[in-house]
C-alpha cells in the first residue's frame, strides 16, 4: 500500500541535535543513520498484533523519519527536507510524506530519551519525498518576506546619544535574528547546496548549482552585527561606530534586496515546476494510467473513424474521402499526421510507468531513468495533443464541407451533420438532445403502458376467457421495455390498442349475436314484446355495422333453429323461400341489411305458416276421425291435446288459429258430453281453464244434441311430431 500522509508537526526532538548540527556529517553528508523524531499533533492508525483477533486503533504521537539510507549503504542521501525540518521553524506546519509505502513502515514500542512511546518508523526508502505546505506549493514563506524594513534614517543615527544608539543596535540584532528573508534564503541555500537534490525540480539542469553560478556575491553575504557602545567609549569611537552602523544598515538593505531576488527567482522556479506539471513518481504513474484510460475513448479518434467509414459507405462522399485521406496523411506539424492512430501512442504509455520498486529509490541511475520517463511522457502528451488537434481540425472541416444538414430527432432543429450524437440510428444536434431523447423514450414507454392498461381496464370483456390478444402482442409489457425508439414504440402501442379494440368488438358482436339469437327465439311467445323487437332491431343494426357476414350467419342460425323446431326441411320450402334460403346460406357477396332482414322475416313467417298449417290440418283430420268412432279414451286424449294447444305459449298459433282450435275442442267436448251424464261432464271439465260463458253455452248445446248423436270411436291420428309439439 502506498499513499501520501499529511502530518502536522507539534514538536521536534532530535537525538543530539546540537552535536549533529555542529558535526561535519551534517554538511557533508556523512555515512550514517539519523533519526528525526517528530511529535505529531494528530495521527491515528489501526494495529493488529499476531495474538490479537481484531485490529485496534492506536493513536500515534510520534514519528521517526529515517532521513538517510542505512549505514554504509549509500553516501550522501540525506533527505533534502531534513534541513528545513530542523533549520527553519516547522512547528505547527503541515508537511506531506509523499508516496508512502506502508509495507515498509514499522510500528514499534520504543524508548526514546527516557520515554516509552508508540512510534512509527518511516525508513527513507519507504517514501518519495517530504513536502511542506500542502505539497503542491514550493517551500515558501512569502507572507513574511514582505515585512517592511524599519531601520532608522541616517539623521537619526547621527543625532543618537549612546543610549539611543544601543537601542538601535538592539533592534538591528533582533531584526537580524528574526528576518524572514534571511531565514527563507538560508532555507533555500541549505536545501539546494546539500548533497541530495530535489530532482523533480531540476529536470533540465541542477538547481543545486544555482548558488555557485548565478547568485550575486552580495546575496551570499550575511548582514554584519554592529557593536554596542559602552559608557566609557570616547567620542571618536562613538562616531566611528555610528559610521559603521550607517554602513551596516545600508549593507543590510542591499543584502536583503539581493536575497529577495534569489528567493523570488527560486519561488518562480518552484511554481513553474508545479505549473508545468512537475510530478512525483506516484503522480506520474497515476497520470500515465489515467491517460491510457482517457485516450482509449478519445472522441476525436472515434469521430475521425466514423467520418471515414461514412465516406466509404456513402457514394455521395467518394470524392471527399480522397481529399480527407490525403489531408489526414500530410505532416502538418513536424512528424505529426492526423491519421496516426491513438492506439499506437497508447502502447508507448506502458513503457513510461515507473516500477513500484523504483519509486522510493534515489540512486543516480534510477533517478536518470525516472527523469527520462517523465520527460518522454511530457513529450508523448504533447504529441497526442497535436494529433488530437489535427484530427479535430480535419473533422470540423469535412463535417462542414458536406453541408449536410440534419434535423435533430429530439428538438427538430436543423444542424450540420457531425456524425456524432447518433443514438438508435437517430441524429441529434447535441448530447443533451440525445439524453432528452432517451428520457423522452422512457416517458413514452410509461405513457404507453398506462394507455394500454387503461384500454384493458375500460371494458369488462377483457376479463373474459374468450379475450385473447394476438400472439404478437402477448407479453406486451416486455416488448415495450425492449423498444428503443419512440416511433416503433408508438407503432406498437397503436397496433396493440387496435388489437384490443378489435378483440373487444368481436366479443361485443358475439354478445349481440347471442342476444339476437335468443330474442328471436322469444318471437311468437307471450314474453315477446315491443322492447324485445326494438332490441332485435338495434342488435341487427349494430352487428351489421361491425360484421355484416356475422349478421348473415346469425340469421341463418335463427332460421335453421326455426326450421328444426318446426320440423321443416329445405325441401318443404316453396320456390321463393328456397331462393331466399340459398341466398343467405351460400352467397359470398355482402347482402344489405334490409335484404337480410327481409329474407329472415320471409322465411320465419313461411316456416311458421307451414308449421301451423300442418298442425291444423292434422288436428282437423284427427278430430274428424275421432268423432266418427266411439272411443271415449281417444276423444278425451284429443280434448286434452287441444286444451294444451290453447294453453301453449304460441301467440302466432293462437292468434291465427285459436278460434279454429277452440271450435275443434268444442266439437270434441260436445261429442263427449253426449256420452256422459251432466255430473260426470262437469266433473271432467277443466274448470279453471274454461270460462263460465263457454260452459253455459257448451252445456246447453251439449244437452240439446246429446240424444241425437250416436256413439263414435275417437281415433288419435296426430303424428309423433304433433304430440311432441303438444308437450312443449
Ligand atoms: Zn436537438
Amino acid at each position: 500500500m502506498t499513499e501520501s500522509v499529511r502530518l502536522k508537526i507539534k514538536q521536534i526532538k532530535t537525538i543530539g541535535f546540537e552535536e549533529i548540527k555542529e558535526s561535519k556529517w551534517f554538511r557533508k553528508g556523512q555515512e550514517g543513520k539519523f533519526f528525526l523524531k517528530l511529535s505529531i499533533e494528530e495521527y491515528k492508525t489501526t494495529w493488529q498484533d499476531e495474538d490479537e483477533d481484531e485490529p485496534h486503533e492506536r493513536g500515534i504521537h510520534q514519528i521517526l523519519i529515517d532521513l538517510v539510507y542505512k549505514e554504509g549503504e549509500k553516501k550522501g542521501q540525506v533527505d533534502v527536507l531534513y534541513e528545513p525540518l530542523v533549520a527553519s521553524n516547522p512547528i505547527g506546519k503541515e508537511f506531506i510524506i509523499q508516496d508512502l509505502n506502508w509495507d515498509k513502515v514499522l510500528l514499534e514500542e520504543s524508548w526514546w530519551i527516557g520515554e516509552k512511546n508508540d512510534v512509527l518508523i518511516i525508513p527513507r526508502d519507504s517514501y518519495h519525498n517530504l513536502i511542506f505546505n500542502q505539497g503542491d506549493e514550493p517551500l515558501l514563506e512569502t507572507n513574511s518576506i514582505k515585512k517592511k524594513w524599519d531601520f532608522p534614517k541616517e539623521e537619526e543615527v547621527n543625532n543618537a546619544n549612546k543610549e539611543k544608539y544601543n537601542e538601535i543596535v538592539k533592534n538591528y540584532r533582533e531584526k537580524m535574528d528574526n528576518d524572514p528573508v534571511l531565514k527563507q534564503y538560508t532555507f533555500y541555500y541549505e536545501n539546494l547546496t546539500s548533497n541530495s537534490s530535489y530532482y523533480e525540480i531540476n529536470d533540465e539542469h541542477k538547481l543545486n548549482d544555482y548558488f555557485n553560478s548565478e547568485v550575486e556575491e552580495i546575496a551570499k553575504q550575511k548582514p554584519i552585527t554592529p557593536a554596542t557602545l559602552k559608557d566609557d567609549d570616547d567620542d571618536d569611537l562613538v562616531s566611528r561606530r555610528k559610521e559603521e552602523l550607517k554602513k551596516y544598515i545600508k549593507q543590510y538593505g542591499e543584502i536583503i534586496i539581493a536575497k529577495r531576488k534569489v528567493i523570488k527567482k527560486l519561488n518562480q522556479h518552484f511554481y513553474k515546476w508545479r505549473a508545468e506539471g512537475g510530478l512525483t513518481d506516484r503522480e506520474h504513474n497515476n497520470e500515465v494510467n489515467e491517460c491510457e484510460k482517457l485516450w482509449k475513448e478519445d472522441p476525436n479518434e472515434l469521430r475521425f473513424n466514423e467520418l471515414i467509414n461514412n465516406f466509404e459507405k456513402d457514394e455521395k462522399f467518394v470524392n471527399i474521402k480522397k481529399n480527407f485521406e490525403d489531408e489526414s496523411a500530410q505532416e502538418k506539424d513536424v512528424g505529426i499526421r492526423a491519421d496516426i492512430k491513438i492506439s499506437e501512442i497508447i502502447s508507448e504509455l506502458s513503457l513510461l510507468i515507473i516500477k513500484e520498486d523504483e519509486i522510493p529509490r534515489y540512486d543516480e541511475d534510477v533517478r536518470e531513468t525516472k527523469r527520462k520517463k517523465k520527460n518522454d511522457f511530457k513529450k508523448l502528451k504533447e504529441r497526442k495533443e497535436k494529433i488530437f488537434n489535427l484530427k479535430k481540425n480535419i473533422i470540423d472541416k469535412y463535417s462542414q464541407i458536406k453541408e449536410q444538414k440534419e434535423r435533430c430527432w429530439h428538438c427538430n432543429k436543423e444542424y450540420y451533420y457531425t456524425l456524432t450524437n447518433i443514438w438508435n440510428k437517430r441524429n441529434f444536434c447535441s448530447v443533451e438532445c440525445v439524453n432528452l431523447g432517451k428520457a423522452k423514450l422512457k416517458e413514452a414507454k410509461i405513457e404507453s403502458i398506462k394507455n394500454i392498461k387503461k384500454a384493458l381496464r375500460e371494458n369488462f370483456l377483457t376479463n373474459s376467457n374468450d379475450f385473447k390478444l394476438d400472439p404478437a402482442y402477448q407479453s406486451w409489457e416486455e416488448k415495450i421495455e425492449k423498444c428503443n425508439d419512440t416511433t416503433s414504440l408508438s407503432f406498437f402501442e397503436l397496433n396493440l390498442l387496435t388489437d384490443i379494440r378489435e378483440k373487444i368488438a368481436v366479443l361485443e358482436t358475439n354478445l349481440l349475436k347471442t342476444s339476437l339469437e335468443n330474442n328471436e327465439k322469444l318471437r311468437g311467445t307471450k314474453s315477446f314484446n315491443s322492447s324485445i323487437e326494438n332490441s332485435i332491431n338495434s342488435s341487427i343494426k349494430q352487428i351489421f355495422l361491425k360484421d355484416p357476414q356475422g349478421l348473415k350467419e346469425t340469421f341463418l342460425k335463427v332460421i335453421k333453429n326455426k326450421m328444426a323446431e318446426s320440423r321443416v326441411t329445405e325441401e318443404d320450402l316453396a320456390n321463393k323461400e328456397i331462393k331466399a334460403f340459398k341466398e343467405i346460406k351460400t352467397s359470398k357477396k355482402n347482402i344489405s341489411e334490409s335484404r337480410l332482414k327481409n329474407i329472415k322475416e320471409l322465411l320465419i313467417k313461411s316456416i311458421d305458416n307451414m308449421r301451423i298449417n300442418r298442425l291444423m290440418s292434422n288436428l282437423k283430420t284427427e278430430t274428424n276421425s275421432s268423432l266418427k268412432y266411439d272411443d271415449k279414451k281417444k276423444k278425451e286424449a284429443l280434448r286434452k291435446k287441444l286444451q294444451l294447444l290453447l294453453e301453449r305459449d304460441d301467440t302466432i298459433l293462437i292468434k291465427e288459429q285459436g278460434v279454429k282450435i277452440r271450435n275443434l275442442l268444442d266439437k270434441v267436448e260436445n261429442d263427449l258430453s253426449r256420452e256422459n251424464d251432466s255430473s260426470s261432464l262437469f266433473r271432467n271439465l277443466p274448470w279453471g281453464k274454461i270460462s263460465l260463458a263457454t260452459l253455459i253455452i257448451g252445456g246447453i248445446i251439449t244437452i240439446a244434441i246429446v240424444a241425437t248423436r250416436k256413439r263414435r270411436e275417437l281415433v288419435i291420428s296426430l303424428d309423433d311430431s304433433d304430440s311432441q309439439n303438444l308437450k312443449n
